[in-house]
């Protein structure tokens, strides 16, 4: 992949193999398209900048690549979905569990007014950091920490997103939630995982559905104190 044309087509193709990846989980999500914004969003991220040097050939194909720190960025089309299912609003602020590469948090920021991004390995934090600057992502603040606990500071949240696979829902996420707002994450379920969408309505009650079957590293849950 040599020059800028060369990306934007490859970019181009990634966006058609998502939409078509769309459809054939549609008995699984009920959505048989995603927001054009969305989509819009993932075409134009340079993902090639996101992944080591060594993995820059697959950048465009639908499928996570390592990023070092035994750590993965996710599959665009899983990107594209979870993105989408947060419904992101330009007023938005949305808290990020899981930084890794900065990837994600590179598509929500295009889509919303501010992300907080949490990440437990302080070097993918402190490299995501400066990729999102050296990008020009400027509404993308990335902390090293235990996204279990948020980020309390910045909420509550109108959206949440994590993207490691938990044991459970962290009590602390569901509290950072706006009334009204939507939580994506992946949960273990016997042996499994299963990608949820939570929505807290106005009252402040709890909404869970199953999305799909998904495949993250864990959310660790590092040792008190
Ligand atoms: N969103 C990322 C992919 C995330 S991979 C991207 O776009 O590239 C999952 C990430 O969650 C890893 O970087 C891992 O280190 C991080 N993680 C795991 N447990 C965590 C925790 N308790 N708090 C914050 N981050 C955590």
């Amino acid at each position: 992949m040599t020059d800028a044309g060369d990306r934007r087509r490859a970019r181009e193709a990634l966006i058609r193999v998502i939409e078509e990846e769309v459809r054939q989980t549609e008995v699984y999500t009920g959505r048989s398209h995603l927001d054009l914004r969305v989509l819009n969003a993932l075409e134009e991220v340079p993902r090639e900048r996101f992944v080591p040097e060594y993995e820059v050939d697959s950048a465009y194909a639908n499928v996570p690549l390592p990023i070092g720190y035994r750590q993965t960025i996710s599959q665009p089309y899983i990107v594209a979905l979870m993105t989408d299912l947060l419904e992101p609003r330009l007023s938005d602020t949305v808290l990020e569990i899981g930084t890794g590469s900065g990837y994600q948090a590179a598509v929500l920021s295009l889509l919303v007014d501010r992300v907080y991004s949490v990440e437990v390995v302080a070097e993918l934090a402190d490299q995501a950091r400066e990729r999102l600057s050296a990008l020009g992502y400027g509404n993308v603040e990335v902390r090293q920490s235990d996204g279990n606990l948020g980020w309390p500071e910045h909420g509550p949240y109108d959206s949440i997103i994590v993207t490691a696979g938990a044991r459970d829902v962290p009590d602390a996420l569901l509290e950072q939630l706006k009334p009204g707002g939507r939580l994506v994450i992946p949960v273990d379920a016997n042996a499994h995982q299963v990608l949820k969408l939570i929505r807290k309505d106005e009252a402040g009650g709890l909404h869970s559905q199953d999305i799909l079957p998904v495949a993250f590293v864990p959310l660790v849950e590092p040792p008190p104190g």
